[in-house]
């Protein structure tokens, strides 16, 4: 099979329906978007290294699925309507049931969000994968890093930690029962970017992030770009069940530090407060108020009784790769 049959094979699907974005996909030049009178495109890219974002040993249709998810998870940070993506692949041999398996958890994810592959690029070497998303938001709605301002609230979807909870046991610093180890697998394996949830935002929400490098540090983000700090509650913090039982040591470093979460962490006004509950109930996602924003800079984090906790981080350096 040369890299045409492959992909005509695997990544060439029936033409969208007219009056998609998309007026034209996979076979051409280049691809043919229509965009919606007035919104913006949002655009993001995101690539994936075999050793470094994902493990040789993941099955394909959840590499596929996890690849198109990290930048499903941007796209919803912005707030955006996805809309088209484009695959670069580097690909070591022609290994049809790896292209079968990925190609399938790639459209399952991308069906689901009325997403369409419209192009790309492929060729021979190191596995790598690079997915350009493209999406719409009304002119103007954009959700930025920028805009978080002192007396909003800070809010988190989801649950944090379970991603980094399963490297550590994949890494053998941990070791879990077989059913807890799944449901901490999946949330690695199968990330659920919150695209409904970063849709209901837009108008609401002053500032958001997706978590994919750990709560503090992507906050961190959210807090530089808008020149204000925060104030971070620990017990507050959504965990799953598994989390919550071990160290707490532990617990910290995966809640605060874990990445790979793909969640949203955003702020809204504090008269927002029924109006965000009610964006999460809309989009059958569950949001939790973790904190505040603060006038001064940097980031506090305090304990149940409100005493501040030392934020370096020191004493997980074992649990450190
Ligand atoms: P060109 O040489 O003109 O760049 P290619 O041979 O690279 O064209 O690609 C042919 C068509 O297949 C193009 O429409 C391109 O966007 C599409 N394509 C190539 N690789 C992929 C892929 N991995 N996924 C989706 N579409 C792809
Ligand atoms: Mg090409």
């Amino acid at each position: 099979m040369g890299e045409f049959d492959l992909i005509a094979r695997y990544f060439t699907r029936p033409a969208p329906a007219p009056g998609h974005t998309v007026a034209l996909g996979v076979g051409d030049d280049c691809a043919v978007l229509t965009p919606t009178p007035g919104h913006q495109w949002l655009v993001s890219t995101d690539m994936l290294v075999e050793g470094r974002h994902f493990l040789s040993t993941v099955q394909p249709q959840r590499l596929g699925h996890k690849a198109l998810a990290v930048n499903l998870s941007d796209l919803a940070a912005s707030g955006g309507t996805p809309r088209a993506c484009f695959l670069s692949l580097a690909l070591p041999r022609l290994d049809e049931a790896f292209l079968a398996g990925f190609s399938e958890g790639l459209f399952a994810l991308a069906d689901a969000h009325g997403l369409v592959l419209a192009g790309g690029d492929t060729t021979a070497g190191p596995l790598n994968i690079n997915i350009t998303i493209m999406g719409e938001v009304p002119q103007g709605q954009a959700l930025l890093r920028s805009g978080a301002r002192a007396g909003d609230d800070l809010w988190v979807s989801g649950t944090l930690g379970d991603a980094r909870l399963a490297l550590e046991v994949f890494r053998g610093h941990v070791s879990l029962p077989g059913d807890q180890f799944d449901s901490v697998r999946l949330a690695m394996e199968l990330p659920q970017p919150r695209v409904a949830l970063g849709r209901a935002l837009r108008g609401l929400a002053s500032s958001a992030i997706d978590v994919s490098d750990g709560l503090a540090g992507d906050l961190g983000h959210i807090l530089h770009r808008s020149a204000v700090g925060a104030r971070l509650h620990l017990a507050d913090l959504p965990r799953s069940a598994v989390l919550g039982a071990m160290p707490e040591d532990l617990q910290r470093l995966c809640l605060l530090t874990g990445g790979d979460d793909y969640e949203l962490v955003f702020t809204a006004p504090a008269e927002a407060r029924d109006r965000v509950l009610e964006a999460g109930r809309q989009s059958a996602t569950p949001v939790y108020r973790i904190g505040r924003i603060e006038p001064q800079p940097g980031l506090r984090l305090v304990d149940g009784e409100g005493r501040e906790l030392d934020l370096a981080l020191q004493g997980f350096d074992h649990f450190k790769s």
